[in-house]
């Protein structure tokens, strides 16, 4: 089982300077180790590690946590996928966490399969494919992007596959399976033949399918290109070409181009643009925006010239603009696509058109001839209405107001009249309540700085003494572990908390400096808020049953109790 126990030894197995420094460089700075922040842009190390407590923070963002979180974080993966990654780093074997592994070892096997093909496919275009490689130089495609993207090549044979994996212990029942095989009356065969094999690799790196491209006329004929088809590993729809590869440019530079095609892919890739994608020949899915937008929330989208191409670049931007992201389409000539305009232009040309992308608004606004504008305005009213976030989708709705000269009451008065027609329920706006207390935060950071004093602290007040939500649940985390020797274990308390936000905030008070508060003094203040907020509270109640005496009487008594408080209050009034 992956439990607390596994999740410990992890992390008391890593060392988070090691860790860190295998990701970005570390300075020495007195007992801790700096570094500019990856998690956001900035020319000043704020980011900072400490080897004693193996938690890291950023005091510019204030990201923090501890070697999964920022596995997680930097990766861009899910926790557990963070902290099996961590696990085999350290050679720790990861326990089946299901009991019914029989599907899983399914998918280890084709996983293996697939690794085993691309060693082959990759071997083959060395010693046999002087053809196909003869094909990629005249299509510009360096030694070092065929290594560096494995591509490879599959041999102008029904069985030189299978036979391959038939040498490896691979048995034929689970072939046709993998996707790499067809079979006709009882024979399985290779699917691929005589083709430059383009490998799929999923964002942990694996090889999980393949775009096999003809380079001879009579291959051609069958297909440009033959794909994988669905399998239990590769879903085509949530797959990105490239993303694996680009994935840490695409944050660094905080934005990613997409493109439709392999060779468009490579061709970017080699002129420098490494924070690319390509959207592997079909119209481009949620799934796919949303895996994009956890590197960046900036999309650009680089389609073919023709009219083709834009009509797909306007659909791929309406689905990045509906998820949040900030979506533009890059321009190309009408008779260009991404790889011949960079075979005959600079890089710096394509940064040019890059610099001067549309938005979808303006795009759909200066190609009139390809949408009329009232069709434009209906689709782009259609995005609107499928935004969640609703600040987003407020900016959105004054830049049509603005692009197409239209009062941005009737287009606000359009999305309601469709939406009563359709009885969409409209969104309530969300109340939010700010309430911060110094008091509160300040006693947290004396807990946590010094675990002796929590028992101390909850005989005299209870979690639900704290105003501030985020100070309540980790005063609340705090009394359900209380035997937790968090100034010891510090990497591991941090991943009682699930909330980003919270551990980020608990990790601030364990770094910043140690500070001797007045703990009683704290409780006292909190105290006094309470009852006050308490009598607050009867006050409303009073006013609408004003006979019940009970009411009174308890204000009586916490005014009292407020009275006999603030006798021993040092410092009156500090919240
Ligand atoms: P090339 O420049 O050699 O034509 P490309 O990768 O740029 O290759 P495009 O014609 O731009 O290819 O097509 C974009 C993508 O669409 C391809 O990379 C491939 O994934 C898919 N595709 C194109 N043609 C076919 C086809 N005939 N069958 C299946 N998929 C195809
Ligand atoms: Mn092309």
């Amino acid at each position: 089982m992956i439990d607390d126990k596994f999740t410990q030894t992890v992390i008391n197995n890593t060392n988070i300077v090691d860790l860190i420094g295998s990701y970005i460089s570390l300075k020495r700075s007195g007992s801790n180790y700096k570094a500019c922040c990856p998690f956001h842009e900035e020319k000043t190390g704020s980011f900072m590690v400490s080897p004693s407590k193996q938690i890291y923070k950023c005091f510019g963002c204030g990201k923090a946590g501890n070697v999964i979180t920022f596995v997680r974080d930097y990766e861009k993966i899910s926790y557990m996928d963070a902290l099996k990654k961590l696990a085999e780093r350290i050679n720790l074997e990861i326990p089946d966490n299901k009991k019914n592994s029989k599907k899983d070892s399914k998918l280890e096997l084709i996983y293996k399969i697939y690794s085993l093909t691309n060693e082959y496919y990759v071997e083959n275009l060395k010693k046999h494919g002087n053809l196909a490689k003869k094909y990629l130089a005249s299509r510009s495609i360096s030694e070092e992007t065929i290594t560096k993207f494995n591509i490879g090549y599959a041999l102008d044979s029904f069985s030189g596959l299978k036979k391959y994996l038939q040498r490896n212990q691979i048995n034929n029942n689970i072939l046709v399976e993998t996707g790499l095989f067809k079979a006709k009356d009882n024979n399985v065969y290779d699917m691929f033949r005589d083709r430059i094999m383009f490998p799929i690799f999923a964002i942990n790196g694996k090889v999980i399918a393949y775009g096999g491209r003809a380079y001879t006329a009579e291959q051609e004929k069958i297909g440009k290109y033959i794909n994988s088809p669905t399998t239990p590993i590769y879903i085509k729809s949530k797959e990105l070409y490239g993303l694996y590869h680009s994935r840490f440019d695409i944050s660094k530079k905080n934005y990613a181009i997409i493109a439709e095609g392999y060779l468009d892919f490579l061709r970017l890739w080699e002129c420098g643009f490494t924070n690319s994608v390509a959207s592997l020949g079909t119209a481009l899915t949620d799934e796919q925006i949303q895996l994009l937008g956890r590197y960046t929330k900036h999309i650009n989208i680089l389609f073919d010239g023709d009219k083709a191409g834009k009509n797909a670049a306007i659909k791929a931007a309406g689905i990045a603009v509906k998820h949040g992201l900030n979506a533009k389409i890059i321009q190309l000539p009408e008779n260009e696509d991404p790889d011949s305009f960079l075979i005959n232009n600079p890089p710096m040309a394509l940064q040019h058109l890059i610099d001067n992308a549309l938005t979808l608004n303006e795009f759909l606004k200066m190609n009139q001839n390809l949408i009329e504008t009232r069709e434009a305005i209906d689709y782009l009213i259609d995005i609107s209405k499928q935004m969640t976030d609703p600040i987003s989708k407020d900016l959105f709705l004054k830049d049509i107001s603005e692009s197409f000269k239209i009062q941005e009451s009737s287009l606000r008065e359009q999305i309601a009249k469709q939406s009563f027609v359709q009885g969409h329920d409209v969104q309530k706006p969300k109340k939010f309540e700010f309430k911060k207390s110094i008091a509160e935060e300040n006693l947290i950071q004396s807990i946590l700085q010094n675990n002796n004093i929590i028992k101390k602290v909850l005989q005299e007040i209870d979690f639900d003494y704290f105003i501030n939500e985020d100070m309540r649940i980790i005063f609340k985390i705090l009394s359900d572990n209380q035997d937790f020797d968090y100034n010891e274990r510090t990497a591991e308390f941090l991943n009682k908390f699930d909330n980003e936000d919270l551990r980020n905030k608990v990790s601030g008070f364990f770094l910043a400096d140690a500070f001797e508060f007045d703990v009683d003094d704290l409780i006292l203040q909190i105290k006094v808020r309470k009852y006050q907020e308490d009598i607050n509270i009867i006050n409303e109640e009073i006013t609408k049953n004003p006979d019940n005496a009970e009411l009174y009487e308890r204000k009586i008594f916490l005014k009292r109790e407020i009275q006999a408080l603030s006798k021993s209050v040092v410092h009156k009034t500090l919240f």
